[in-house]
């Protein structure tokens, strides 16, 4: 049987600024993160993204080619 030296593996909580905790594992006990996939702007935004998808290519358009 192997004996072997392993790194502590807590289970850990990373919480949100917004509130959100995610249970994960981690090396380290707890985490504070500022955005999380419910809250970041990526996630939270693409609905408005979606829909102004228009916009978003005309600034591309715009800012995009010199
Ligand atoms: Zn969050």
């Amino acid at each position: 049987m192997k004996t072997e030296i392993q790194p502590k593996y807590f289970k850990s909580e990373i919480k949100c600024a917004c509130g959100n905790i995610i249970e994960t594992g981690s090396t380290r006990e707890k985490m504070k993160i500022d955005t999380c996939s419910t809250c970041h702007p990526f996630y939270t935004g693409q609905k408005q993204t979606m829909s102004n998808q228009g916009r978003a290519s005309k600034f591309i358009e715009k800012f995009g080619k010199k």
